[in-house]
C-alpha cells in the first residue's frame, strides 16, 4: 500500500508517539502544535536563571507497570532512578504521604507495628458501615476514617477540585496507596524513574525521524483535515467542534514562581493539607533531579481553579455534568471521518503517561491494520465515556 500522509495535532506524548510509529511503517506524518515548543504538557525546561530543570506545566513523575512502555521511553531518554516521595503539612506539622505507618503513628502519637495498625485503623478508625464507597469521602471514611480525612484530604481536595469530596468519585482516591509499613514511595508501580535531561528532550527523540516534520506555533484548523488520509488529534474535543454544544469543564492551575537561594524545603512536593492555606502544594524543581547539584533553587507554588476559555486545560472534571454534555459530544465526534481523538484532551480523561503512551502505541497498531484492511477507521480508540 502507498505511503499515508498524516497529521497530528498535538507534539505532547500522544502526537509524539503515534507519529512515530506511523512513520516508522514508512509513512509521512505532519506534527502541529499550537505552543512554541513540543512535549504538551510534560515540558520541561532550563530555568535561564539558575539552570535548574523545570517541569513548566507542573510535576512529572514517570511511573509504570507496563514493561512495553518502559522500554520505549529508555529507548529515548536515559532514566535515573527516582522516588516520589511527597510530605504534606497539616495543622502545624509535618507529615509522610502516603498515608503510611510513619503517618499513622506520629498522627496519633503512637508507636505500633504494622499489624497493630491495620487493626486500630480498622477497629478504631475506619467506617466498616460504608460496604460500597462510591463518593472519594465515602472511599476516605471507609479506609482511613474521619480524623486523617479531615487533617490530609478533605481541605486539599477542595482545593484541587472546588468542589466538595462528597461530590467527587471514589476513583480519584484509590489513585493513592495505604501503607501499614514505612514504605513512602507515593506510587506502587514496578518501574519508576526521571529521565536525565527532561521530558522535553525525551519527546524531541521520538519526534526525531525523517518521516517526520514539526511546525510550532501553528493552530489546527478543521479545513486541513481533508488534505490529509487521516488526523490524529489531540487538542481538546469540544475544541474540534468550536465549542458549538459549550465548554467541558476543567481545572487549571496557576503556578506562583520563587526562586530561594539554597534548599526551600528539602523535598520535591510538600502539600498543605488546610483548606485556609490557598495553595495545593510547593513543588521544589531541583529536587526533582537529586544528581544534579544547584545552588539556587526554583520554586512553584501552586493554586488550582476552574478554567476559564482562556486557561490551560489541565484536569478534566468529569462529572455528572460534564459527563452528559462528553456523551453529545461524543457522538458528534463519531459522525466525523477522517479524524481520531486520543490523548488526555481528545478522550477528556486523566492519562498518567504511560498510559498516554500505552494507548498511543495501541492506536497506531490499530490503526495500520484497519488501513492494512481497508476497514475504517474509529473515531476513538478507547471509549472516553
Ligand atoms: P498534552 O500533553 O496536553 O498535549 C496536547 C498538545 O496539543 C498540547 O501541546 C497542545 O498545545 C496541543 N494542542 C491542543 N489543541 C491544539 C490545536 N487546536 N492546534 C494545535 N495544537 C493543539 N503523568 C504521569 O505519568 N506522572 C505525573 O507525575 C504526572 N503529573 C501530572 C501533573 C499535572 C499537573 C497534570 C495536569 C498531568 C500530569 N500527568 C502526569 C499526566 C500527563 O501530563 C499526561 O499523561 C500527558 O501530558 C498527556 O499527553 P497528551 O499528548 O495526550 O496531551
Ligand atoms: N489528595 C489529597 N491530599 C493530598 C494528596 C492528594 O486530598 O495530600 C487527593 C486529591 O483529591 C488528589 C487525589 O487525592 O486529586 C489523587 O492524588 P494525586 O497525587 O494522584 O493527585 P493529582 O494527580 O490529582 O494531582
Amino acid at each position: 500500500m502507498a505511503a499515508g500522509k498524516f497529521l497530528m495535532v498535538g507534539a505532547g506524548l500522544s502526537g509524539a508517539v503515534i507519529g512515530r510509529q506511523l512513520a516508522e511503517a514508512g509513512h509521512q506524518v505532519q506534527v502541529v502544535d499550537a505552543r512554541d515548543h513540543i512535549g504538551g504538557n510534560c515540558h520541561t525546561a532550563r530555568d535561564p536563571e539558575t539552570g535548574v530543570l523545570l517541569h513548566v506545566y507542573g510535576p512529572h513523575i514517570f511511573h509504570t507497570d507496563d514493561g512495553e512502555v518502559w522500554d520505549y521511553v529508555n529507548r529515548f531518554a536515559t532514566f535515573k532512578p527516582y522516588k516520589n516521595r511527597v510530605k504534606t503539612t497539616a495543622r502545624g506539622q509535618v507529615f509522610s504521604l502516603p498515608v503510611n505507618l510513619h503517618t499513622i503513628n506520629q498522627f496519633f502519637g503512637k508507636t505500633l507495628r504494622p499489624a497493630e495498625a491495620r487493626a486500630f485503623i480498622a477497629e478504631t478508625q475506619a467506617d466498616t458501615t460504608i460496604k460500597d464507597p462510591q463518593s472519594f469521602e465515602e472511599q476516605a471514611l471507609r479506609f482511613v476514617g474521619r480524623d486523617l480525612y479531615e487533617a490530609f484530604f478533605k481541605g486539599y481536595t477542595l482545593k484541587q477540585w472546588g468542589v466538595s469530596p462528597r461530590e467527587l468519585p471514589a476513583s480519584i482516591l484509590k489513585r493513592l496507596p495505604l501503607r501499614f509499613s514505612y514504605d513512602d514511595n507515593y506510587f506502587f508501580h514496578k518501574y519508576q524513574g526521571m529521565p536525565e535531561q527532561g521530558y522535553s528532550e525525551m519527546i524531541g527523540g521520538i519526534l526525531d525521524h525523517p518521516g517526520i516534520s514539526v511546525r510550532l506555533e501553528t493552530v489546527f484548523n478543521r479545513a486541513e483535515t481533508q488534505d490529509y488520509d487521516h488526523v490524529f488529534y489531540s487538542g481538546p474535543l469540544d475544541g474540534y467542534f468550536d465549542y458549538e454544544l459549550g465548554r467541558l469543564g476543567y481545572r487549571t492551575l496557576d503556578f506562583e514562581k520563587f526562586t530561594y537561594d539554597g534548599d526551600y524545603q528539602g523535598c520535591a512536593v510538600m502539600n498543605y493539607g488546610d483548606v485556609d492555606v490557598p495553595y495545593t502544594r510547593i513543588t521544589e524543581h531541583k529536587h526533582f533531579a537529586p544528581w544534579e547539584s544547584h545552588e539556587k533553587s526554583v520554586c512553584y507554588r501552586e493554586y488550582s481553579r476552574s478554567a476559564t476559555p482562556q486557561d490551560i486545560p489541565y484536569y478534566p472534571i468529569r462529572q455528572l455534568k460534564e459527563k452528559a454534555l462528553l456523551a453529545d459530544y461524543v457522538a458528534l465526534a463519531e459522525r466525523s471521518t477522517g479524524v481520531s481523538f486520543v490523548g488526555r484532551l481528545g478522550t477528556y480523561r486523566y492519562l498518567d503517561m504511560d498510559v498516554t503512551i500505552r494507548e498511543a502505541l495501541d492506536v497506531a497498531a490499530g490503526f495500520l491494520q484497519q488501513r492494512a484492511a481497508a476497514q475504517a477507521v474509529p473515531a476513538f480508540w478507547t471509549a472516553p465515556l
